[in-house]
């Protein structure tokens, strides 16, 4: 303890506490003017070993919801030290536990003489070479304890009440900054994350002055609603922007919103015009706030999603629905009518009409059960269960047999087929047969006035096997030519629309091909017909027993005939 019983020691003592002052001044201002959070802690326990004249020194961090005490910083501590002291609790047999729990200072001058230490602790103060320790609570301006700053000795060592009032006067401001910091940690944090969240999810954000009429829209908003910058009145360039059926009930839930007292929030899908004359499906969200004073909508705010993508598939899939609903129902209601006429014509025995019947039955029953294998194909090839199994085999002898086969379902057209020479491919032959099935099938069901078709199959310059059909039929827009290969895609007023078909034949078409390392395309013209491609990779062994002169080496295994 300090005394100041007579003049020269008074002096001495006034020195040293004016030196003291001066050190906290200058502590407490490099603390102010510490930006960083974790240098702040390190220099807050600096602080205190330098007032304290102490060996080593550690500053907590109290964490509320658990009542536990984390280390920040700490000073002279060997690394086990510190993680054993990490974390501690309020009923732990430690120094800070222990003012933790009470809410107060705890001084041990001597831990060996100290009845609440418990024998971790002692062991672990004995191994740090720890004799004396001080725990001081952190307590702001409020009154709220944020954490603990301790003081640690190597020999037995009471401070003095001097020393520990400029440690009191440190440990407030500390208290101060820690709780001052914290908090805007907190909020750069959560700022951080809301900007992460809203750059992730693409979302265009706003604030509007519904009482003036302005709107502050962010740089993501301004381009999902195609709105310059530049707009003078950006308010009214926003809304110009909203589909004319879309704009009331966009203004209507405004409305209601603004009637309601407590904040209200809006949820509107709503259809954008883009400059280019395309739409974009946009979510709205926003909460309305009322004036207190007016009683009405003062200000909103919210953020906007880009939905494009899934009300286009929403889209899809209700015309889908409606289409496979209209598909199944045809045949079906066929089938029903033509058992009840069986049955009709089996009391007047007439068996020439009913095997003619039976005959249209299984027609229409055909095409139900084709159009069921298409749908289960489409959904393989969504989980990738569409695997090819491979065989070697001739594409001219395959595409011969499904040409024979299709040219019998019409009159109208003409299938040629023209083939440059041999071609060995590793294919599945039921999956190509598939593809070439569709597209011949397509070339006839989209060349109304029939005509010609034309297959050939041929190598091309790169060596790959490329096959293509084509028509004199209605040809295909620029703008379609990437889509007809989409799920469910069926051209708009396509004149051939009653024809039966559910935009799902070109899509399996490109998955069967790509599944065979191949490629599939089109070229055409509006009016003009149609040529779809596809390309096969050759067999390798195939193609070097090809250059061979022999016929008759197709006998021999490629392996052989390649040694
Ligand atoms: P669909 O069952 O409707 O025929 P596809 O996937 O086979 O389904 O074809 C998708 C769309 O591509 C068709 O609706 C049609 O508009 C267009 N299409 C396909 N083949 C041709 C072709 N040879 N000529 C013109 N348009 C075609």
């Amino acid at each position: 303890m300090d005394e100041y019983d007579d003049a020269p020691r008074y002096e001495n003592n006034l020195v040293s506490v004016l030196s003291d002052m001066r050190k906290l001044h200058e502590i407490s201002t490099s603390l102010i003017s510490e930006n960083h959070i974790n240098q702040l802690y390190n220099d807050i326990v600096g602080a205190a070993v330098t007032l304290l004249g102490s060996d080593m020194g550690s500053l907590q961090l109290l964490i509320p919801e658990r009542d536990e005490l984390l280390l920040l910083a700490s000073r002279g501590f060997a690394p086990r030290s510190a993680s054993f002291w990490k974390r501690v609790t309020a009923h732990s047999g430690s120094v800070c536990g222990r003012a933790l729990s009470l809410g107060t200072r705890v001084i041990t001058p001597d831990v060996e003489q100290c009845d609440f230490i418990n024998g971790g602790d002692i062991e672990v103060f004995r191994w740090s070479a720890i004799r004396a320790v001080q725990t001081t609570p952190l307590i702001t301006r409020g009154g709220k304890v944020v954490g603990m700053i301790s003081t640690h000795w190597k020999k037995v060592h009471r401070p003095s009440e001097h020393r520990l009032h400029l440690l009191d006067i440190l440990a407030r401001q500390a208290a101060d900054l820690i709780e001052r910091r914290t908090a805007e940690e907190a909020l750069r944090e959560s700022e951080e994350r809301l900007r992460s969240a809203v750059v992730a999810a693409e979302l265009g954000t706003f604030i509007w002055d519904l009482e003036n009429d302005e709107v502050k829209p962010d740089d993501r908003m301004l381009y999902l609603f195609g709105v310059p910058k530049s707009a003078s009145d950006m308010a009214a360039a926003l809304r110009s922007t909203l589909h004319p059926d879309d704009l009331d009930r966009y203004l209507n839930a405004i409305d209601e919103a603004s009637k309601a007292e407590t904040p209200k929030f809006i949820q509107e899908d709503i259809r954008i015009q883009l400059p280019n004359g395309s739409q974009r499906w946009l979510a709205f969200h926003a909460q309305v706030h009322t004036s207190a004073k007016t009683g009405k909508a003062a200000r909103m705010a919210g953020c906007v999603i880009d939905i494009t993508g899934r009300k286009t598939l929403e889209q899809q899939k209700n015309e889908f629905i409606e289409m496979v609903s209209h598909e199944l129902k045809t045949p079906a209601t066929g089938i029903k009518a033509y058992g009840q006429l069986l049955q009709d014509r089996f009391l007047h025995n007439d068996p020439e009409t009913n095997l003619r019947l039976i005959a249209k039955q299984n027609k229409l029953t055909n095409r139900l059960i084709n159009l069921l294998n298409r749908l289960l194909d489409s959904t393989r090839v969504v989980d990738g269960s569409l695997k090819p199994h491979l065989e070697k085999a001739d594409i001219n002898v395959l595409i011969r047999e499904y040409v024979d086969d299709l040219q019998s379902l019409t009159q109208n057209h003409q299938l040629n087929f023209r083939a440059a020479e041999k071609q060995i491919v590793l294919v599945d032959k039921e999956q190509i047969g598939q593809v070439l099935t569709n597209l011949i099938s397509n070339a006839i069901k989209y060349s109304p006035e029939g005509g010609d078709i034309n297959i050939t199959s041929e190598t091309t310059n790169d060596g790959q096997c490329m096959v293509s059909i084509a028509d004199t039929g209605i040809g295909i827009d620029d703008s379609e030519k990437k889509k007809i290969f989409e799920r469910f895609f069926r051209k708009n007023n396509d004149s051939t629309r009653s024809s039966t078909g559910v935009g799902l034949g070109l899509y399996i078409c490109d998955a069967i091909i790509r599944q065979h390392g191949g490629e599939i395309g089109v070229k055409s013209q509006a009016g003009k017909g149609s040529v779809f491609y596809f390309l096969l990779p050759h067999h390798e062994a195939a193609i070097v027993n090809m250059a061979k002169p022999s016929d008759n080496d197709s006998e021999s295994p490629p392996e052989q005939r390649l040694a």
